[in-house]
């Protein structure tokens, strides 16, 4: 066995001895006495009687050897500033925020909705609410009243954290009235309202609700408050799946399992440093913002660039001269923005002295190899992908450098991490599918690992409903997405297997399919569906953006480009895999987190009613789609 496999078997052999250990990583107040409770299943607890804190781990525990460190580096292309607190700093300031929801009522276990831009004071936010042991609900800034209004309902916090607005493009935009709007359209009202004020927009203030956090921070300046030392079950956060297959699921997190996956995950899967710097590109409206730009870097000692602006603005080569100017060893992006980026000049990734930099970890999006090809050539560093769900919280698949150094394959987010009982099941007959090539679905036999979700906030049924009782006969988490393994355990995602197609009894993954067309030289990006049709079942539809827009001048050239990419199909699947149509369009619907709305499109190419759009980007692409089709 090599080492990683040794590693991996003795996750899932010594489940209890394992994380024993990796508990390690991380202050407990009090240790735990039990390593995993499954007495209950598939409901985990982790490192039962510990107690502990997030932020005291992200945090305190680094004052005595780094207080002087960078910890948080806030920078804005959207505002041109740029600020680098320290953690002696960071501490001060999260203090400061803690004392300010306690003035204002928040308790132990409250929750406290946070609908805030990409700027500091939400990781103050964050890690305030963790500090006090107050549950944090991060809404994405971008969401506009109705998604907002919904996370109140089901969130009822006892205080929001906002701000007057954010900035996109150079342009402000009001977060405050979309915040009212939503309270209004709410049935639970919050009692009160913190808002950071960057003076970019004019806020209309409601007495006795709304406060400002200038005015309660000045006051708070000195105030004390410790870490309240909370259960290692005691939940920390909920946060919502992107909604890329529906209604967004409220995912609930704990305190003592988190910190210790994010822990562990920073040693041996992204290899980042005490005194480092880390930078991901998200948003801290999402699972990875949560995981890898507030808590895991700061667990682990290293700084954390929070970035508000555009990949593009003001060129493509902004996200590399932050990695030459703070030294940047480990970043994680998004294989959309790697596209955008594709479309930009390539010289620019060349321009910056990018030698501090070890490894560029991609999720989100299945990576497909010619966008995984292009960014490995421009960058010369390796490539990492790395497959999770919110509801993980960490990878399931990918590799362990920290553990052992192997290579990526292009086009699969790598092996089982440690931790994750990892199974391919027949999704009719639940049986397990062991062979190289076989395609099943993704599934994880119980307990999850440390770190992954604890329930559906308020609603432990449909967490079972949902996510466990899918496949026949078997109490497995099912991930929904369908996949596939080669003979070195390297998994290769197939799609979402609402996203599977039946054509004449053929089942294909569109992922199949959309890897074949994008690898024809003038299709940046593609989103292919299946449709019904009365004689094979289903039929695959495929929806193209194509690189250089000449090639569709008229009808004729459309028409020569659809057949050429019929016959790239051909050639790497078959026939039964080709679209029976291809068509194009300029842009494709995106959730906000730029993950494709494949089940729009098909809602919308069946006749149907497009569902919950709620999440989704720019409604002009839905549109286009429907223009094409009428
Ligand atoms: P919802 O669950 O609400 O429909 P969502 O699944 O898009 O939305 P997330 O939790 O943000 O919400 O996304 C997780 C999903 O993203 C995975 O289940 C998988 O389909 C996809 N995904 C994430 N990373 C990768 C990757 N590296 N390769 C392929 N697919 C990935
Ligand atoms: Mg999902």
């Amino acid at each position: 066995m090599t080492a990683y496999e040794d590693f991996y078997r003795r996750s899932i052999d010594d489940r209890e001895g394992f994380w024993a250990e990796e508990a390690q990583r991380i202050d407990w107040k009090t240790a735990p006495q039990q390593v995993c409770d499954y007495s209950n299943p598939p409901f985990a607890r982790w490192f039962v009687g510990g107690t502990t804190n997030l932020c005291h781990n992200a945090v305190d525990r680094h004052l005595e050897k780094r207080a002087g460190q960078a910890a948080l580096i806030a920078v804005s292309t959207e505002t041109n500033t740029e600020q680098v607190y320290t953690f002696q700093q960071l501490h001060a300031e999260v203090q400061r925020m803690a004392a300010s929801l306690l003035e204002l009522g928040v308790q132990k276990g409250d929750r406290v909705l946070i609908y805030m831009p990409m700027i500091a004071e939400a990781a103050f936010a964050m890690l305030a609410c963790a500090r006090i042991g107050a549950i944090h609900s991060v809404v994405f800034g971008g969401f506009a009243a109705g998604a907002l209004a919904s996370r109140i309902e089901d969130s009822s916090p006892k205080l929001i954290v906002s701000s007057d607005g954010g900035s996109r493009g150079g342009k402000a935009v009001e977060y405050k009235p979309l915040l009212d709007e939503a309270i209004a359209q709410s049935s639970h009202k919050p009692s009160a309202v913190l808002l950071a004020d960057r003076k970019l927009t004019t806020m209309k203030i409601v007495a006795g609700r709304d406060y400002m956090w200038s005015e309660l921070r000045e006051k708070h300046l000195d105030t004390v408050v410790p870490c309240e030392w909370v259960d290692s079950t005691h939940p920390s956060y909920t946060l919502y799946t992107s909604g890329t297959t529906g209604k967004p699921k409220g995912v609930q997190r704990d305190t003592g399992g988190y910190a210790v996956a994010l822990a562990a995950s920073m040693k041996h899967i992204y290899c980042g440093n005490p005194g480092e710097t880390y930078f991901s590109t998200s948003d801290i409206g999402w699972v990875v913002g949560h995981s890898y730009i507030i808590y895991g870097p700061l667990i682990a000692g290293m700084a954390t660039i929070m970035y508000e602006g555009l990949p593009t603005r003001p060129d493509g080569g902004i996200w590399w001269s932050l990695v030459e100017k703070y030294k940047v060893t480990v970043m994680f992006s998004a294989p959309t923005a790697v596209r955008v980026l594709k479309k930009q000049d390539p010289a620019l990734l060349t321009k910056y002295d990018l030698s501090s930099l070890r490894a560029l970890f991609l999720a989100g999006e299945p990576l497909d190899e010619p966008t995984a090809q292009w960014i490995s050539e421009g960058l010369k560093k390796p490539i990492i992908d790395n497959y999770w769900q919110t509801e993980t919280g960490w990878p399931i698949l990918s590799i362990a450098n920290g553990v052992e150094e192997k290579t990526s394959k292009f086009g699969s987010p790598g092996v089982a991490m440690y931790g994750y009982n990892v199974k391919l099941l027949d999704e009719n007959t639940g049986d397990e599918l062991t062979g190289a090539g076989q395609k099943g679905v993704v599934a994880i036999e119980g307990p999850l690992p440390p770190g992954c979700m604890q329930t559906i906030w308020r609603d432990d049924e449909r967490f079972v409903k949902t996510y466990w009782n899918s496949i026949p006969g078997k109490l497995v988490y099912s991930t929904f997405d369908w996949g596939v393994r080669d003979q070195d355990g390297y998994f290769f995602i197939l799609g979402r297997t609402d996203d599977v197609i039946n054509v004449a009894g053929h089942r294909l993954g569109t992922r199949e399919i959309e890897e074949s067309i994008s690898s024809h030289p003038n299709i940046s990006e593609v989103a292919v569906v299946g449709i019904a049709d009365a004689l094979k079942g289903q039929v695959a539809v495929a929806f193209a953006v194509v690189k250089d827009a000449s090639a569709l001048v008229d009808d004729a050239a459309r028409a020569k480009l659809e057949a050429e990419v019929m016959k790239v199909v051909d050639n790497t699947i078959g026939a039964v895999g080709r679209p029976a149509r291809v068509r194009f369009v300029t842009v494709l619907p995106k959730t906000r987190s730029g993950k494709l709305l494949r089940r729009a499109i098909q809602a919308v190419c069946e006749g149907r009613d497009a569902g919950d759009l709620t999440t989704m980007d720019d409604p002009a692409a839905l549109q286009q789609i429907k223009d094409l089709l009428a």
